[in-house]
Protein backbone atom coordinates (compact mmCIF):
# COMPACT_ATOMS: atom_id res chain seq x y z
CA UNK A 1 0.00 0.00 0.00
CA UNK A 2 1.47 3.43 -0.93
CA UNK A 3 1.12 6.34 1.29
CA UNK A 4 -1.42 9.46 0.52
CA UNK A 5 1.18 12.01 0.46
CA UNK A 6 1.20 14.44 -2.03
CA UNK A 7 4.34 13.94 -5.11
CA UNK A 8 6.21 16.68 -5.73
CA UNK A 9 9.57 16.72 -7.02
CA UNK A 10 12.57 18.11 -5.85
CA UNK A 11 13.40 20.96 -8.39
CA UNK A 12 15.80 23.58 -7.66
CA UNK A 13 13.50 26.46 -8.21
CA UNK A 14 11.36 25.75 -5.38
CA UNK A 15 14.09 26.88 -2.85
CA UNK A 16 13.58 30.52 -4.79
CA UNK A 17 10.38 30.38 -4.88
CA UNK A 18 10.13 29.64 -1.32
CA UNK A 19 12.76 32.16 -0.27
CA UNK A 20 10.93 35.15 -2.22
CA UNK A 21 7.69 33.77 -0.59
CA UNK A 22 8.68 33.56 3.17
CA UNK A 23 12.29 35.75 3.18
CA UNK A 24 11.13 38.59 0.14
CA UNK A 25 12.88 41.24 1.99
CA UNK A 26 15.94 39.47 3.58
CA UNK A 27 19.02 41.02 1.97
CA UNK A 28 21.60 40.10 -0.39
CA UNK A 29 24.33 42.16 -0.09
CA UNK A 30 27.56 41.59 -3.03
CA UNK A 31 30.53 43.47 -3.15
CA UNK A 32 31.11 43.91 -6.86
CA UNK A 33 33.66 43.83 -9.61
CA UNK A 34 33.41 47.37 -9.54
CA UNK A 35 34.35 47.67 -6.19
CA UNK A 36 30.91 49.14 -4.53
CA UNK A 37 28.45 47.68 -2.56
CA UNK A 38 25.09 46.32 -4.17
CA UNK A 39 22.29 45.58 -1.87
CA UNK A 40 19.10 43.24 -3.18
CA UNK A 41 16.48 40.92 -1.00
CA UNK A 42 15.02 37.55 -2.42
CA UNK A 43 12.28 39.50 -4.02
CA UNK A 44 14.59 40.85 -6.19
CA UNK A 45 16.53 37.85 -7.07
CA UNK A 46 13.20 35.98 -7.52
CA UNK A 47 12.22 38.62 -10.47
CA UNK A 48 15.08 39.05 -11.95
CA UNK A 49 16.33 35.48 -12.33
CA UNK A 50 12.48 35.14 -14.08
CA UNK A 51 13.32 38.12 -16.47
CA UNK A 52 17.06 36.03 -16.94
CA UNK A 53 14.95 32.62 -17.74
CA UNK A 54 12.83 34.33 -20.04
CA UNK A 55 15.98 35.44 -22.10
CA UNK A 56 17.44 32.49 -21.67
CA UNK A 57 14.69 30.85 -23.53
CA UNK A 58 14.62 33.82 -25.77
CA UNK A 59 18.04 32.75 -27.03
CA UNK A 60 17.24 29.14 -27.76
CA UNK A 61 18.50 27.60 -24.54
CA UNK A 62 16.81 24.35 -24.15
CA UNK A 63 16.14 22.01 -21.66
CA UNK A 64 19.33 19.82 -20.45
CA UNK A 65 21.38 22.47 -22.69
CA UNK A 66 24.66 23.36 -20.42
CA UNK A 67 25.27 27.36 -19.87
CA UNK A 68 28.82 28.03 -18.16
CA UNK A 69 29.85 30.95 -16.22
CA UNK A 70 33.07 32.22 -15.10
CA UNK A 71 32.24 34.66 -12.17
CA UNK A 72 33.11 35.44 -8.25
CA UNK A 73 30.40 35.02 -5.54
CA UNK A 74 27.69 37.69 -6.43
CA UNK A 75 24.24 38.21 -6.75
CA UNK A 76 24.25 38.11 -10.53
CA UNK A 77 26.22 34.23 -10.51
CA UNK A 78 23.45 33.54 -7.49
CA UNK A 79 20.77 34.59 -10.35
CA UNK A 80 22.17 32.63 -12.51
CA UNK A 81 22.03 29.40 -10.31
CA UNK A 82 18.45 29.66 -10.36
CA UNK A 83 17.65 31.23 -14.02
CA UNK A 84 19.78 28.13 -15.89
CA UNK A 85 18.80 25.61 -13.33
CA UNK A 86 15.09 26.59 -12.57
CA UNK A 87 14.52 26.55 -16.31
CA UNK A 88 15.79 23.09 -16.93
CA UNK A 89 18.75 23.88 -18.33
CA UNK A 90 22.44 23.19 -16.68
CA UNK A 91 24.89 25.14 -14.84
CA UNK A 92 28.21 25.05 -15.53
CA UNK A 93 30.39 26.71 -13.41
CA UNK A 94 34.01 27.67 -15.13
CA UNK A 95 37.04 27.61 -12.17
CA UNK A 96 38.73 30.42 -13.60
CA UNK A 97 41.74 29.95 -11.99
CA UNK A 98 42.45 27.05 -14.29
CA UNK A 99 45.09 27.07 -16.99
CA UNK A 100 43.40 29.01 -19.84
CA UNK A 101 43.83 25.46 -22.08
CA UNK A 102 41.66 23.87 -19.54
CA UNK A 103 39.01 25.92 -19.55
CA UNK A 104 38.55 25.73 -23.20
CA UNK A 105 39.19 21.84 -22.72
CA UNK A 106 36.60 21.89 -19.99
CA UNK A 107 33.85 24.09 -22.09
CA UNK A 108 33.83 21.75 -25.11
CA UNK A 109 33.65 19.06 -23.03
CA UNK A 110 30.70 20.29 -21.52
CA UNK A 111 29.36 21.77 -25.02
CA UNK A 112 28.79 24.84 -23.51
CA UNK A 113 26.39 26.83 -25.09
CA UNK A 114 26.31 30.72 -24.06
CA UNK A 115 28.80 31.78 -21.76
CA UNK A 116 28.37 34.73 -18.55
CA UNK A 117 31.33 36.18 -17.16
CA UNK A 118 32.63 38.73 -14.21
CA UNK A 119 34.36 41.55 -16.09
CA UNK A 120 37.79 40.66 -14.05
CA UNK A 121 38.33 37.54 -16.89
CA UNK A 122 37.19 39.53 -19.94
CA UNK A 123 41.11 39.21 -20.70
CA UNK A 124 40.49 34.83 -20.19
CA UNK A 125 37.70 34.89 -22.18
CA UNK A 126 38.90 37.19 -24.90
CA UNK A 127 41.68 34.55 -24.98
CA UNK A 128 39.99 31.24 -25.36
CA UNK A 129 36.97 33.08 -27.24
CA UNK A 130 38.13 31.40 -30.59
CA UNK A 131 38.32 28.23 -29.09
CA UNK A 132 35.61 27.02 -27.69
CA UNK A 133 34.25 25.70 -30.25
CA UNK A 134 30.10 25.13 -28.97
CA UNK A 135 29.27 28.61 -27.26
CA UNK A 136 27.30 31.19 -29.67
CA UNK A 137 27.38 34.13 -27.11
CA UNK A 138 29.24 35.68 -24.37
CA UNK A 139 27.65 37.98 -21.94
CA UNK A 140 29.57 40.61 -19.54
CA UNK A 141 27.76 40.22 -16.35
CA UNK A 142 27.07 44.12 -15.82
CA UNK A 143 25.15 46.67 -17.16
CA UNK A 144 25.57 48.83 -20.60
CA UNK A 145 28.20 51.81 -18.42
CA UNK A 146 30.83 49.08 -17.57
CA UNK A 147 30.26 47.18 -21.17
CA UNK A 148 33.69 46.84 -22.15
CA UNK A 149 34.67 47.05 -26.27
CA UNK A 150 36.18 43.88 -27.00
CA UNK A 151 37.56 43.20 -30.87
CA UNK A 152 37.87 39.74 -30.12
CA UNK A 153 34.11 39.32 -29.07
CA UNK A 154 31.81 40.91 -31.72
CA UNK A 155 28.12 40.65 -30.26
CA UNK A 156 29.11 40.84 -26.58
CA UNK A 157 26.07 41.00 -24.64
CA UNK A 158 25.36 43.24 -21.72
CA UNK A 159 23.79 41.02 -18.82
CA UNK A 160 21.60 44.04 -17.41
CA UNK A 161 20.15 44.48 -20.68
CA UNK A 162 19.31 40.81 -21.17
CA UNK A 163 17.17 41.52 -17.85
CA UNK A 164 16.05 44.64 -18.46
CA UNK A 165 14.93 43.29 -21.93
CA UNK A 166 12.67 40.42 -20.90
CA UNK A 167 9.37 40.07 -18.80
CA UNK A 168 9.81 38.81 -14.92
CA UNK A 169 6.31 36.61 -16.13
CA UNK A 170 7.99 33.33 -16.20
CA UNK A 171 6.26 29.83 -14.62
CA UNK A 172 9.16 27.59 -13.76
CA UNK A 173 8.64 24.48 -15.71
CA UNK A 174 8.35 21.22 -13.27
CA UNK A 175 10.41 18.02 -14.65
CA UNK A 176 11.84 15.22 -13.11
CA UNK A 177 13.56 15.56 -10.24
CA UNK A 178 16.10 13.52 -11.48
CA UNK A 179 17.09 15.80 -14.37
CA UNK A 180 20.60 17.49 -14.22
CA UNK A 181 21.01 20.74 -12.40
CA UNK A 182 24.72 21.60 -12.48
CA UNK A 183 28.33 20.91 -13.69
CA UNK A 184 31.52 21.10 -11.42
CA UNK A 185 34.77 19.97 -12.66
CA UNK A 186 37.01 18.13 -10.13
CA UNK A 187 40.29 20.21 -10.92
CA UNK A 188 42.27 17.09 -12.06
CA UNK A 189 45.54 16.81 -10.68
CA UNK A 190 46.07 13.81 -13.03
CA UNK A 191 44.47 13.08 -16.27
CA UNK A 192 41.69 15.71 -17.61
CA UNK A 193 39.17 17.03 -15.84
CA UNK A 194 35.88 14.92 -14.74
CA UNK A 195 32.66 16.11 -14.27
CA UNK A 196 30.40 15.58 -11.86
CA UNK A 197 26.69 16.52 -13.00
CA UNK A 198 24.57 17.07 -9.97
CA UNK A 199 20.29 16.61 -10.55
CA UNK A 200 17.95 18.66 -8.77
CA UNK A 201 17.38 16.02 -6.18
CA UNK A 202 20.72 15.29 -4.97
CA UNK A 203 21.23 19.05 -4.60
CA UNK A 204 17.89 19.35 -2.63
CA UNK A 205 18.39 16.42 -0.44
CA UNK A 206 21.94 17.96 -0.13
CA UNK A 207 20.51 21.47 0.83
CA UNK A 208 18.79 19.65 3.24
CA UNK A 209 21.51 18.16 4.59
CA UNK A 210 23.68 20.97 4.70
CA UNK A 211 21.55 22.89 6.56
CA UNK A 212 20.75 21.00 9.41
CA UNK A 213 22.16 22.12 13.19
CA UNK A 214 25.24 19.39 13.23
CA UNK A 215 26.10 19.88 9.45
CA UNK A 216 26.76 23.30 8.65
CA UNK A 217 23.86 24.62 10.86
CA UNK A 218 22.13 27.45 8.71
CA UNK A 219 19.41 29.63 10.05
CA UNK A 220 17.15 32.66 8.83
CA UNK A 221 19.01 34.07 12.30
CA UNK A 222 22.05 33.73 9.73
CA UNK A 223 24.11 36.52 8.02
CA UNK A 224 26.63 33.83 5.60
CA UNK A 225 29.62 34.94 3.54
CA UNK A 226 30.31 32.41 1.86
CA UNK A 227 34.08 32.73 0.78
CA UNK A 228 34.52 29.24 -1.13
CA UNK A 229 33.82 30.28 -4.73
CA UNK A 230 30.85 29.54 -6.34
CA UNK A 231 32.64 27.96 -9.11
CA UNK A 232 33.92 25.31 -6.88
CA UNK A 233 31.48 22.67 -5.91
CA UNK A 234 28.53 25.05 -5.80
CA UNK A 235 30.51 27.24 -2.71
CA UNK A 236 29.50 24.04 -0.95
CA UNK A 237 26.22 24.55 -0.93
CA UNK A 238 25.58 27.52 0.56
CA UNK A 239 23.56 29.62 -2.25
CA UNK A 240 20.55 26.75 -2.09
CA UNK A 241 20.79 26.21 2.11
CA UNK A 242 20.96 30.23 1.81
CA UNK A 243 17.12 30.35 0.31
CA UNK A 244 15.93 27.01 2.18
CA UNK A 245 16.43 28.95 5.33
CA UNK A 246 16.08 32.65 4.67
CA UNK A 247 19.36 33.38 5.79
CA UNK A 248 20.89 36.90 4.85
CA UNK A 249 24.03 36.29 2.32
CA UNK A 250 26.97 38.86 1.74
CA UNK A 251 29.22 37.84 -1.49
CA UNK A 252 32.81 39.28 -1.52
CA UNK A 253 32.90 39.44 -5.28
CA UNK A 254 36.65 38.99 -6.30
CA UNK A 255 38.34 40.58 -2.82
CA UNK A 256 39.05 37.56 -0.40
CA UNK A 257 42.13 39.49 1.15
CA UNK A 258 41.98 39.34 4.90
CA UNK A 259 41.36 43.27 5.06
CA UNK A 260 38.42 43.28 2.53
CA UNK A 261 36.86 39.88 4.12
CA UNK A 262 37.17 41.66 7.60
CA UNK A 263 35.89 44.83 6.64
CA UNK A 264 32.43 43.03 4.98
CA UNK A 265 32.31 40.90 8.24
CA UNK A 266 32.08 43.99 10.28
CA UNK A 267 30.24 46.34 8.30
CA UNK A 268 27.48 43.37 7.23
CA UNK A 269 27.22 41.76 10.65
CA UNK A 270 28.45 38.27 9.14
CA UNK A 271 27.59 35.08 11.70
CA UNK A 272 28.92 32.78 9.43
CA UNK A 273 31.45 31.66 7.06
CA UNK A 274 32.93 28.93 4.74
CA UNK A 275 36.40 28.34 2.97
CA UNK A 276 39.38 26.65 2.41
CA UNK A 277 42.31 26.92 5.24
CA UNK A 278 44.49 29.20 2.72
CA UNK A 279 42.44 31.52 2.61
CA UNK A 280 41.78 31.90 6.61
CA UNK A 281 44.95 32.28 7.17
CA UNK A 282 45.36 35.56 5.27
CA UNK A 283 42.57 36.73 6.89
CA UNK A 284 43.98 35.78 10.68
CA UNK A 285 47.14 37.52 9.68
CA UNK A 286 44.95 40.65 8.97
CA UNK A 287 43.21 40.43 12.33
CA UNK A 288 46.39 39.34 14.73
CA UNK A 289 48.69 42.05 12.84
CA UNK A 290 46.10 44.80 13.59
CA UNK A 291 44.93 43.95 16.81
CA UNK A 292 41.25 43.31 15.28
CA UNK A 293 38.56 41.18 16.45
CA UNK A 294 35.12 39.35 15.37
CA UNK A 295 32.21 40.83 16.77
CA UNK A 296 29.77 38.82 15.18
CA UNK A 297 31.01 35.87 13.70
CA UNK A 298 30.24 32.81 15.24
CA UNK A 299 31.59 29.96 13.53
CA UNK A 300 33.56 29.24 10.02
CA UNK A 301 33.43 25.99 8.03
CA UNK A 302 36.92 24.97 6.98
CA UNK A 303 37.58 22.40 4.69
CA UNK A 304 38.47 21.57 1.39
CA UNK A 305 41.94 20.10 2.51
CA UNK A 306 42.73 19.85 6.28
CA UNK A 307 42.15 22.53 8.98
CA UNK A 308 45.44 23.28 10.75
CA UNK A 309 44.83 22.54 15.14
CA UNK A 310 46.89 25.87 15.14
CA UNK A 311 44.01 27.69 13.08
CA UNK A 312 41.33 26.29 15.16
CA UNK A 313 42.88 26.99 18.23
CA UNK A 314 43.54 30.73 16.84
CA UNK A 315 39.31 30.59 15.75
CA UNK A 316 38.40 29.52 19.12
CA UNK A 317 40.34 30.65 21.27
CA UNK A 318 41.55 34.21 20.93
CA UNK A 319 38.31 34.85 18.91
CA UNK A 320 35.63 33.07 20.28
CA UNK A 321 34.48 31.49 16.54
CA UNK A 322 34.08 28.15 16.99
CA UNK A 323 35.51 26.14 13.77
CA UNK A 324 33.88 23.97 11.83
CA UNK A 325 35.78 21.63 10.05
CA UNK A 326 34.39 19.67 7.23
CA UNK A 327 35.32 17.22 4.65
CA UNK A 328 33.69 16.21 1.14
CA UNK A 329 34.71 16.64 -2.48
CA UNK A 330 33.42 17.23 -5.79
CA UNK A 331 31.76 14.30 -5.90
CA UNK A 332 30.00 14.63 -3.29
CA UNK A 333 28.02 17.82 -3.66
CA UNK A 334 30.40 18.08 -1.21
CA UNK A 335 29.51 17.67 1.87
CA UNK A 336 30.59 14.35 3.52
CA UNK A 337 31.34 14.61 7.09
CA UNK A 338 31.11 17.72 9.52
CA UNK A 339 33.22 17.73 12.82
CA UNK A 340 30.07 18.99 15.67
CA UNK A 341 31.03 17.13 18.91
CA UNK A 342 28.61 15.10 20.65
CA UNK A 343 27.47 15.46 24.37
CA UNK A 344 29.83 13.53 25.99
CA UNK A 345 32.62 15.48 24.65
CA UNK A 346 31.37 18.38 26.91
CA UNK A 347 33.23 17.01 29.86
CA UNK A 348 36.50 16.53 28.47
CA UNK A 349 39.26 19.14 28.52
CA UNK A 350 40.46 21.38 25.55
CA UNK A 351 43.21 19.45 24.62
CA UNK A 352 40.91 16.58 23.95
CA UNK A 353 38.60 18.34 22.47
CA UNK A 354 40.93 19.86 20.70
CA UNK A 355 42.20 16.09 19.24
CA UNK A 356 38.55 14.97 18.40
CA UNK A 357 37.70 18.66 16.30
CA UNK A 358 41.33 18.00 14.20
CA UNK A 359 38.96 14.79 12.70
CA UNK A 360 37.21 15.76 9.84
CA UNK A 361 34.06 14.67 11.72
CA UNK A 362 30.95 12.38 11.52
CA UNK A 363 29.55 11.69 8.14
CA UNK A 364 25.93 14.44 7.54
CA UNK A 365 22.68 11.32 7.25
CA UNK A 366 22.72 10.44 3.63
CA UNK A 367 26.31 9.69 3.52
CA UNK A 368 27.02 6.34 4.45
CA UNK A 369 31.08 5.92 4.61
CA UNK A 370 33.28 2.96 4.50
CA UNK A 371 36.94 2.26 5.23
CA UNK A 372 38.70 -1.08 3.22
CA UNK A 373 42.26 -2.66 3.07
CA UNK A 374 44.21 -3.27 0.16
CA UNK A 375 41.97 -6.30 -0.28
CA UNK A 376 39.01 -4.64 -0.37
CA UNK A 377 37.73 -5.70 2.51
CA UNK A 378 35.89 -3.17 5.42
CA UNK A 379 38.03 -2.47 8.69
CA UNK A 380 36.95 -2.41 12.11
CA UNK A 381 35.79 1.36 12.85
CA UNK A 382 38.38 1.84 16.05
CA UNK A 383 39.98 4.77 15.35
CA UNK A 384 43.09 3.23 14.27
CA UNK A 385 42.71 1.13 11.10
CA UNK A 386 43.39 3.01 8.12
CA UNK A 387 41.85 2.43 4.89
CA UNK A 388 40.55 4.07 1.82
CA UNK A 389 37.10 5.67 2.70
CA UNK A 390 34.24 4.99 0.49
CA UNK A 391 31.19 6.28 0.31
CA UNK A 392 27.77 6.62 -0.94
CA UNK A 393 24.08 8.07 -0.63
CA UNK A 394 22.30 10.12 -3.00
CA UNK A 395 24.21 13.13 -3.81
CA UNK A 396 27.30 11.05 -4.64
CA UNK A 397 27.98 10.86 -7.91
CA UNK A 398 27.42 7.15 -10.21
CA UNK A 399 29.71 8.36 -12.78
CA UNK A 400 31.30 10.86 -14.63
CA UNK A 401 29.39 13.55 -16.94
CA UNK A 402 29.69 11.56 -20.19
CA UNK A 403 32.08 8.84 -18.37
CA UNK A 404 32.70 5.55 -20.35
CA UNK A 405 32.49 2.19 -19.53
CA UNK A 406 31.81 1.03 -15.91
CA UNK A 407 32.31 4.15 -13.81
CA UNK A 408 34.60 4.83 -10.89
CA UNK A 409 31.81 2.78 -8.27
CA UNK A 410 32.88 -0.83 -6.75
CA UNK A 411 30.13 -2.81 -5.15
CA UNK A 412 28.34 0.55 -5.31
CA UNK A 413 30.69 2.85 -3.09
CA UNK A 414 32.49 5.58 -4.42
CA UNK A 415 36.15 5.02 -3.33
CA UNK A 416 37.06 8.60 -2.51
CA UNK A 417 40.91 8.28 -2.68
CA UNK A 418 41.20 9.41 0.63
CA UNK A 419 42.96 7.58 3.46
CA UNK A 420 40.97 7.64 6.64
CA UNK A 421 40.40 6.20 9.84
CA UNK A 422 36.91 5.73 11.24
CA UNK A 423 36.73 5.84 15.37
CA UNK A 424 33.82 4.15 17.35
CA UNK A 425 31.96 7.34 17.69
CA UNK A 426 31.36 7.72 14.29
CA UNK A 427 34.48 10.13 13.39
CA UNK A 428 36.44 10.01 10.78
CA UNK A 429 39.87 11.27 10.25
CA UNK A 430 42.39 11.80 6.70
CA UNK A 431 45.64 10.47 7.29
CA UNK A 432 46.25 11.36 3.67
CA UNK A 433 45.24 10.98 -0.33
CA UNK A 434 46.47 8.10 -1.42
CA UNK A 435 48.17 9.60 -4.02
CA UNK A 436 50.11 11.22 -1.17
CA UNK A 437 50.64 8.70 0.79
CA UNK A 438 54.18 8.59 2.41
CA UNK A 439 55.53 4.37 2.59
CA UNK A 440 58.41 4.62 5.10
CA UNK A 441 59.91 0.79 4.72
CA UNK A 442 56.62 -0.17 3.99
CA UNK A 443 54.57 1.78 7.25
CA UNK A 444 52.69 4.71 6.12
CA UNK A 445 53.00 7.81 7.61
CA UNK A 446 50.29 10.30 7.61
CA UNK A 447 51.29 13.45 5.91
CA UNK A 448 48.61 15.90 7.32
CA UNK A 449 49.31 15.07 10.96
CA UNK A 450 53.37 16.26 10.16
CA UNK A 451 51.62 19.15 8.13
CA UNK A 452 49.54 20.12 11.35
CA UNK A 453 52.57 20.01 13.47
CA UNK A 454 54.71 22.11 11.38
CA UNK A 455 52.10 24.61 11.38
CA UNK A 456 51.88 25.15 14.99
CA UNK A 457 55.03 26.35 14.91
CA UNK A 458 54.89 30.28 15.40
CA UNK A 459 57.13 31.23 12.35
CA UNK A 460 55.73 28.77 10.00
CA UNK A 461 53.25 30.02 7.71
CA UNK A 462 52.40 27.09 5.42
CA UNK A 463 53.71 23.87 5.52
CA UNK A 464 53.10 20.77 3.32
CA UNK A 465 54.75 17.36 3.81
CA UNK A 466 55.75 15.23 0.49
CA UNK A 467 57.62 11.81 0.20
CA UNK A 468 60.67 11.71 -1.14
CA UNK A 469 62.99 8.87 -2.33
CA UNK A 470 64.93 7.05 0.09
CA UNK A 471 67.93 4.65 -0.96
CA UNK A 472 67.24 2.66 2.25
CA UNK A 473 63.65 3.26 3.21
CA UNK A 474 62.19 3.56 0.02
CA UNK A 475 60.44 7.05 0.97
CA UNK A 476 60.98 9.48 3.83
CA UNK A 477 58.69 12.43 4.57
CA UNK A 478 60.44 15.98 3.65
CA UNK A 479 58.82 18.79 4.87
CA UNK A 480 58.71 22.48 2.34
CA UNK A 481 57.35 25.12 4.34
CA UNK A 482 57.10 28.93 4.15
CA UNK A 483 57.78 30.98 7.19
CA UNK A 484 56.02 33.89 8.34
CA UNK A 485 57.35 37.35 6.97
CA UNK A 486 60.09 38.91 9.34
CA UNK A 487 60.47 35.52 10.89
CA UNK A 488 63.72 33.09 11.25
CA UNK A 489 63.90 29.41 11.14
CA UNK A 490 66.22 26.75 10.86
CA UNK A 491 65.71 23.14 10.23
CA UNK A 492 67.03 22.15 13.17
CA UNK A 493 64.88 24.10 14.97
CA UNK A 494 61.71 23.01 13.12
CA UNK A 495 62.62 19.17 13.29
CA UNK A 496 63.12 19.52 17.09
CA UNK A 497 59.68 20.91 17.63
CA UNK A 498 58.28 17.24 16.45
CA UNK A 499 60.25 16.09 19.53
CA UNK A 500 57.67 14.48 21.37
CA UNK A 501 54.92 15.47 19.16
CA UNK A 502 55.31 12.13 17.25
CA UNK A 503 56.63 8.98 17.45
CA UNK A 504 60.61 10.01 16.15
CA UNK A 505 60.62 7.61 13.09
CA UNK A 506 57.83 9.98 11.50
CA UNK A 507 59.97 13.21 12.28
CA UNK A 508 60.99 14.60 8.53
CA UNK A 509 64.34 14.01 7.14
CA UNK A 510 64.66 17.30 6.30
CA UNK A 511 63.60 20.29 5.45
CA UNK A 512 62.85 22.65 2.05
CA UNK A 513 62.51 26.26 2.65
CA UNK A 514 60.35 27.94 -0.03
CA UNK A 515 59.29 31.38 -0.54
CA UNK A 516 55.86 30.12 -1.93
CA UNK A 517 53.99 26.90 -2.25
CA UNK A 518 52.06 26.17 -5.33
CA UNK A 519 48.48 26.89 -4.88
CA UNK A 520 45.62 24.94 -6.90
CA UNK A 521 43.16 26.96 -8.35
CA UNK A 522 41.23 25.36 -5.48
CA UNK A 523 43.53 27.17 -2.61
CA UNK A 524 44.98 23.95 -2.08
CA UNK A 525 48.82 23.24 -1.95
CA UNK A 526 49.95 21.05 -5.04
CA UNK A 527 51.72 18.11 -3.79
CA UNK A 528 52.14 16.49 -7.10
CA UNK A 529 54.22 19.72 -7.74
CA UNK A 530 56.25 19.55 -5.04
CA UNK A 531 57.10 16.21 -5.43
CA UNK A 532 58.54 16.66 -9.11
CA UNK A 533 60.58 19.62 -7.79
CA UNK A 534 62.16 17.89 -4.65
CA UNK A 535 61.46 13.93 -4.62
CA UNK A 536 65.25 13.28 -5.20
CA UNK A 537 66.51 15.57 -2.13
CA UNK A 538 67.19 13.16 0.01
CA UNK A 539 69.30 11.08 -2.72
CA UNK A 540 71.31 14.14 -3.17
P1 LIG B 1 40.06 18.33 -6.08
O1 LIG B 1 40.91 18.82 -4.95
O2 LIG B 1 40.46 16.99 -6.63
O3 LIG B 1 39.73 19.36 -7.07
P2 LIG B 1 37.82 18.53 -4.37
O4 LIG B 1 37.91 20.00 -4.31
O5 LIG B 1 36.53 17.88 -4.55
O6 LIG B 1 38.65 17.99 -5.53
O7 LIG B 1 38.61 17.95 -3.17
C1 LIG B 1 38.30 16.75 -2.54
C2 LIG B 1 39.45 16.28 -1.71
O8 LIG B 1 39.93 17.33 -0.86
C3 LIG B 1 39.10 15.17 -0.78
O9 LIG B 1 39.10 13.92 -1.44
C4 LIG B 1 40.19 15.29 0.26
O10 LIG B 1 41.40 14.67 -0.17
C5 LIG B 1 40.44 16.76 0.34
N1 LIG B 1 39.73 17.33 1.48
C6 LIG B 1 38.56 17.98 1.49
N2 LIG B 1 38.24 18.39 2.73
C7 LIG B 1 39.24 17.98 3.54
C8 LIG B 1 39.50 18.06 4.95
N3 LIG B 1 38.69 18.69 5.77
N4 LIG B 1 40.64 17.50 5.41
C9 LIG B 1 41.49 16.85 4.58
N5 LIG B 1 41.31 16.74 3.27
C10 LIG B 1 40.19 17.29 2.75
Amino acid sequence: MNGLMMEQPLLISTLLTHAERHHGEQEIVSRRVEGDIHRSTYRELAERSRRLANALAARGIAFGDRVATLAWNGYRHMELYYAVSGSGAVLHTLNPRLHPDQVVWIADHAEDQVLFFDLSFLPLVEAIASRVSTVKAFVAMTDRAHMPVSAKLPGLLCYEELVEAHSPDFTWPSFDEKSASSLCYTSGTTGHPKGALYSHRSTLLHTYAAALPDALNCSANDVILPVVPMFHVNAWGLPYAACMVGAKLVFPGPWLDGKSLHDLFEAEGVTMSAGVPTVWQGLLAHVEGNGLAFSTMRRTVIGGSACPPAMMRAFQERYDVQVLHAWGMTEMSPVGTVCTLKPAHRALDAEARMAIQAKQGRSVFGVDMKIVGEDGKALPHDGKAAGELMVRGPWIISNYFKGEGEGPLVDGWFPTGDVSTIDADGFMQITDRSKDVIKSGGEWIGSIDLENIAMAHPAVALAACIAARHPKWDERPLLVVTTKPGEQLSRDELLGFYDGRIAKWWTPDDVVFVDQLPLGPTGKVQKNKLREAFQDHLLA
